[in-house]
């Protein structure tokens, strides 16, 4: 039994449908208690300002986000007994604003996109006095990942090389923290980061519009490592949205927008690693061992040689639904 909801945070890394050669496992973050890769980040920053004597339980937070950071606070402000506010971009989905409101958060939408919420935010914590949790900043958003997805991911490889590590670019901390640890064990590892083709800041230094929730936030966070990025992959909303409806109707994965775009820029680099002489073993279900503690279901026959690309999908289609993105 865990004591408390936050020690429910972790995901299953699953292996998914891939190219001939290769192998892509996915972290499916939606799987974390309050449905995003964010729980993770969220509870670091908040018990780390506990631990510097910055907030108590009682004090108010605010932040600005997309969404599944606030979400991501929520849940852990209704656990610790904190007051909550977001501000956020109106535009984010209806799935969004529900839940925050469903955890007691108050919400504050701004007609516009993530900075103008920024400023917002710090306009917030210096009228009332309220922490700001600074997600772009605080050094406490990367170090949850480096700590927890990370630590996750070397153990559910069970020993084998990882050779790509790809993933979405919003605030950074997902790809610096879990980049940062994975490559201490694996030296040789190349770090892919996905960002909208439409808002390609990365890619060409200029921000645009796109539809996408949660990844590219229009200018280069202070908790994104750069150093780490091997490759950048652009992709179209388009594109991305017909991945994540495969997804749930070919692989029973259900996930948001952004990963669809990760497990697009996956098989990319599934693609160029591939090692078609190789006799890679496909995704595959062991009915036997339902129902049998003893039998082993979810390492398949232990390490083989096949290029393996683990790529973060970072929250549940759920969130979607009202969007449109699975009609
Ligand atoms: N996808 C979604 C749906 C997100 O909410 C986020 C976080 N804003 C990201 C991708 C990017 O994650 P990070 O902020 O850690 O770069």
């Amino acid at each position: 039994m865990k004591d408390s909801i936050l020690d429910a945070i972790g995901t299953p890394l699953v292996r998914l449908t891939a190219p001939e050669g290769a192998t892509i496992a996915a972290k499916l973050e939606g799987f974390n208690p309050a449905g995003s890769a964010k729980d993770r980040p969220a509870r670091e920053m908040v018990l780390a300002a506990e631990r510097a004597g910055e907030i108590q339980p009682g004090d108010q937070l605010v932040e600005a986000t997309s969404g599944n950071t606030g979400i991501g606070l929520a849940l852990t402000a209704a656990a610790r007994g904190y007051d909550l506010t977001i501000v956020m971009p109106a535009s984010m989905s209806t799935e969004r604003k529900q839940l925050l409101r469903a955890y007691g958060a108050d919400l504050e939408l701004v007609d516009a996109g993530m900075e103008t919420a920024n400023q917002v935010a710090d306009r917030v914590a210096a009228d009332t006095g309220a922490f700001r949790v600074g997600q772009f900043e605080n050094p406490a958003n990367p170090r949850a990942h480096y700590r927890t997805t990370a630590e996750e991911i070397l153990d559910q490889v069970e020993g084998r090389e990882i050779d790509a590590l790809v993933a979405g670019v919003g605030t950074g901390g997902t790809i610096t923290g879990t980049a940062t640890r994975l490559r201490e064990a694996h030296p040789e590892m190349s770090v892919v980061a996905v960002e909208p083709e439409a808002n390609a800041v990365l890619s060409t230094g200029e921000s645009g519009d796109d539809d996408f929730q949660g990844m590219g936030p229009g200018f280069v966070s202070d908790n994104l490592d750069r150093e780490l990025i091997d490759t950048v992959e652009t992709v179209a909303v388009d594109a991305a949205e017909a991945e994540t409806r495969r997804l749930a109707r070919e692989e029973g994965v259900l996930v948001g927008q952004s990963s669809g775009a990760a497990a697009l820029a996956a098989t990319r680099t599934a693609e160029r690693i591939a090692d078609p002489s190789l006799d890679c073993p496909d995704v595959s279900f062991d009915a036997d061992a339902v129902g049998d503690p003893d039998a082993i279901a979810d390492g398949g026959d232990g390490p083989d040689d096949c290029p393996l690309v683990v790529t973060i999908l970072p929250d549940t289609g759920e969130r979607y639904l009202s969007a449109g993105v699975f009609d």
